[in-house]
């Protein structure tokens, strides 16, 4: 059989493998590349393989980055069957469907540019159709096959089988493990997803896997541990009494998947236990996190031990007293006219775009007021730019000074941080070649050394790069 990885080699978006035996073809993931610049060029490069001839796309999770490139992938002749867990599947509808969105927006943009500055060189960059359309996320979702189910196999052809086990990342997300007959010989690989970190809210935590010969395994957080989530929690709740003192606001610049259901947890859970105020008022000032809420609402069969508990109970795990969920550009706006006492979440997590700019613009200023980031933000991102201290920062075109307190809380990842994937590693045994992917350099390198240290065969794939296991 023959592994090769078309994405997530040696850089952390764009999930894509690919994994041969006999006449199957099964992709396991086929995720978007995210976060540098040039990313339609760098989507719109050829797969490395021809997506008709694929038979299956095995789904970890609905993260952008590893669901991104399907409707690409169908717009290019995919007609094989696409399998993931029911919430991943609900997930990522929602995702890819922003994510045409967003395309299309920015190829308006660029036929603006192209119209005006025509003659310009390097406007040959910029392309004036999107990648994809929503109709092709429309067209993408008919290859869903059935969901599977948490530990229970699925033939995926008479030698072949797949199982998909809970990765504890966020909901739904799943590590998959495949048992291949090739002959008289029967090998295992493992393919790790994103690696939940433990004690996480809503969702269970990784659950133990079965030992594999081969293992492809995510390296996001290699180099890096997080604070516990109890931390975490603490810090926010200290950070929005002491806002609510100096009588201001406080924002939180959200992703909308995951990050900002668990705040929603977290906030009503201060709330019953006395540790916030009982009349504070929450927005969800996003029309994305707040689909992504009801998607979790219809998946209890993910949820850990408190979280089913609450559901059995039919009491709401996001539910507080002064929630708005603000759809509404008008909604959004008049938020503007609360001056204290309100948590504001928004999108953009990095506050590269999305209503969280607004608010920003408008309370940046206000010594009062806090921003709070939970997520992590890159270089060159405005979030990036507040967190290392900015003085003043540019939103639409006018200099706003930062004097709101900023506080940075990195606890809250889904992501496992380096000790976790070391004793992830270790809980599967002694697998013939481990695989790095999903990470930086550093943190490739970082986690390879560790495992040779303790006698394990460690690969790190360029991109294309095949190899015949
Ligand atoms: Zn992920």
């Amino acid at each position: 059989m023959k592994l090769s990885f078309h994405g997530a080699a040696r850089e952390v978006t764009g999930s894509c493998f690919l994994l041969e035996s006999g006449n199957t073809k099964i992709l396991i993931d086929c995720g978007l590349y995210q976060g540098g610049k040039g990313l339609s060029e760098e989507n719109a490069k050829p797969f490395g393989f021809k997506p008709n001839e694929i038979d299956y796309v095995l789904l970890t999770h609905a993260h952008l980055d590893h669901c991104g490139r399907i409707p690409l992938l169908v717009k290019q002749g995919f007609k094989g069957k696409i399998i993931t867990t029911s919430a991943s599947r609900e997930l990522a509808k929602l995702v890819m469907l922003d994510s045409a969105h967003v395309h299309e927006e920015e190829a308006k943009r660029n036929a603006k540019h192209l119209k005006r500055y025509s003659r310009d060189k390097k406007s040959k960059r910029y392309s004036a159709s999107p990648i994809y359309s929503t109709l092709d996320v429309l067209n993408s979702l008919d290859y869903f096959g059935h969901n599977v189910v948490y530990e229970k196999s699925i033939k995926l052809s008479k030698n072949i089988t797949a199982t998909f086990f809970d990765a504890g990342h966020i909901l739904g997300s799943a590590s998959i493990f495949l048992e291949i007959k090739e002959g008289r010989s029967v090998k295992n690989i493992l393919f790790s997803g994103d690696i939940g970190n433990k004690n996480k809210p809503i969702i269970r935590d990784p659950v133990p896997l079965p030992q594999a010969d081969f293992v492809v395994m995510e390296t996001t957080y290699g180099d890096r541990s997080h604070k516990s989530i109890e931390e975490s929690v603490s810090e926010l709740y200290l950070a929005i009494n002491d806002t609510f003192k100096r009588g201001g606001n406080v924002y939180i610049p959200t992703f909308a998947l995951e990050r900002a259901q668990e705040l929603l947890f977290f906030l009503r859970e201060g709330v019953e236990q006395g540790k916030l105020a009982r009349n504070m008022q929450v927005f969800l000032d996003s029309p994305m996190a707040i689909s992504a809420t009801e998607i979790y609402k219809h998946h209890p069969e993910c949820y850990d031990e408190q979280s089913a508990k609450m559901f059995g109970q039919r009491k709401d795990p996001f539910a507080l007293s002064n929630l708005s969920f603000t759809r509404d550009v008008a909604e959004s706006i008049a938020i503007n006219n609360i001056k204290s006492g309100a948590v504001v979440m928004a999108g953009s997590g990095m506050c590269t775009g999305g209503r969280i700019c607004q608010h920003l613009k408008h309370n940046l200023w206000r010594e009062e007021c806090s921003v709070i980031f939970v997520s992590f933000a890159t270089e060159g991102t405005l979030a990036r730019k507040i967190i290392d201290g900015a003085r003043t920062v540019y939103l639409y075109g006018e200099e706003i000074d930062v004097r709101a307190k900023v506080y940075t809380i990195n606890g809250f990842s889904a992501h496992a941080g380096r000790d976790e994937l070391l004793e992830w590693h270790k809980s599967i045994g002694k697998p013939e070649t481990t695989f790095l992917v999903h990470g930086t350099p550093e943190a490739m390198a970082s986690i390879a050394s560790e495992l040779k240290a303790k006698g394990n065969s460690v690969k790190i794939p360029g991109l294309h790069e095949d190899y015949d296991i």
